[in-house]
């Protein structure tokens, strides 16, 4: 069993007289330094020159510095900018200015698992890693709760990773809800198998075929994104709140029949999980990563020809069409999407 932390366990007052520098004011930025300036700590935002985010931190009453005076300011240097441009950013304006003894800290394990960060020994190198949107991470500390997170410690130069780790926690709400204790390596490693095999990979996949096996048999394509496309956020709300049991009391026995039926005939057990274990051995030996970086070094050719097919899908523009005269979603953010 994993090892849970909550509020008892974790003692904030660990990260007061540190300071504290959130790098990036994306998602899980605005979101850290809003909720750790709430809970009383000492804390900075590093954005380039020119971030079009830089008043908006501003307006929200935080102090902002270029990402080098941050990480000079900082004994707690937290990494919230996009992962494929983390290891750029840190060789050249956060490694020259780290000091024996700060804190390095990153909400997801790629660049250090991958190690396209490699941070000196002097350093502690710690994960707090929110299982939401930051858009949430925000929302729920505001209502008084928070959302469940992940605590890995790298390194442990300090001795102190752990306090600083779970202090860090309780600043930005998560411990209210819980922090489960991983490494970087299973961090890593479970976030990009979920997200390629269900989350974004497995879903998106199975919707289109879906889709295109009802418009490929003269069935209307609004039709076809309907029963294939639009249901699906019932189903998972479904599933969210009383697991798979509860989405099979609500559906129809009709329903759940055929999801014993033809689910195992589309996604044939021996043959999806082979497929499954292809992927994880992909992501386990670095594979992936290795493809994802030269994909980003080499002008994302691949990814951004796929993007652009994508969005030429009758899927999409039959769907885009239809959500204009549908209240569905309209409670969704576009910015507080999972990665
Ligand atoms: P984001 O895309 O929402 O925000 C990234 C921020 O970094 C933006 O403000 C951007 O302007 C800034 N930035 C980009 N390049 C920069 C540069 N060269 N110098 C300075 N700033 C730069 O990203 P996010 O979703 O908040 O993700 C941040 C980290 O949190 C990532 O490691 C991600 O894996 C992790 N994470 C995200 C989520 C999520 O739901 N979004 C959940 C858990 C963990
Ligand atoms: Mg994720």
């Amino acid at each position: 069993m994993a090892k849970m932390y909550y509020e008892k366990d974790c003692d904030i007052t660990k990260i007061y007289g540190r300071k504290i520098a959130v790098i990036g004011y994306g998602s899980q930025g605005h979101a850290h330094a809003l909720n750790l300036k709430d809970s009383g700590c000492d804390v900075c935002v590093g954005l380039r020159e020119g971030s079009k985010n830089w008043k908006a931190a501003e307006d929200a009453g935080l102090t902002v510095k270029t990402v080098a005076e941050a990480a000079k300011w900082g004994d707690i240097i937290m990494i919230l900018i996009n992962d494929e441009v983390q290891a750029k950013v840190y060789k050249s304006e956060i490694a020259p200015n780290l000091e024996a003894g700060n804190a390095l800290m990153f909400a997801h394990g790629f660049n250090i698992h991958f190690k396209q960060i490699v941070p000196p020994a002097d350093v502690d190198v710690i994960m707090i890693a929110p299982k939401g949107p930051g858009h949430t991470v925000r929302s729920q500390y505001v209502n008084g709760k928070g959302v469940p997170m992940l605590i890995c410690v790298e390194q442990n130069a300090t001795g102190k990773a752990y306090d600083i780790g779970l202090a860090y926690a309780a600043g930005i709400g998560g411990a209210r809800a819980g922090v489960m204790e991983t490494t970087f390596q299973a961090e890593t490693v479970t976030d990009l198998f979920g997200e390629q095999t269900v989350l974004c990979g497995g879903i998106v996949q199975l919707m289109k075929l879906a889709f295109e096996t009802l418009v490929e048999a003269g069935y209307a394509p609004e039709n076809a994104y309907f029963e294939t496309i639009h249901e699906m956020k019932l189903i998972v709300d479904l599933i969210n709140k009383g697991g798979i049991a509860m989405m099979n009391y609500s559906i129809s026995d009709t329903a759940e029949y055929g999801e014993y039926v033809s689910g195992p005939r589309i996604l044939p057990e021996k043959e999806t999980k082979e497929r499954m274990k292809a992927v994880l051995q992909d992501i386990q030996d670095g594979t992936f990563a290795g493809k994802w970086i030269a994909e980003n070094n080499n002008g994302r050719t691949y990814f951004n020809r796929s993007r652009a097919i994508l969005a030429q899908h009758p899927m999409e523009t039959v769907g885009a069409e239809l959500r204009k005269n549908m209240l569905w979603g309209d409670d969704v953010d576009p910015d507080t999407a999972s990665n």
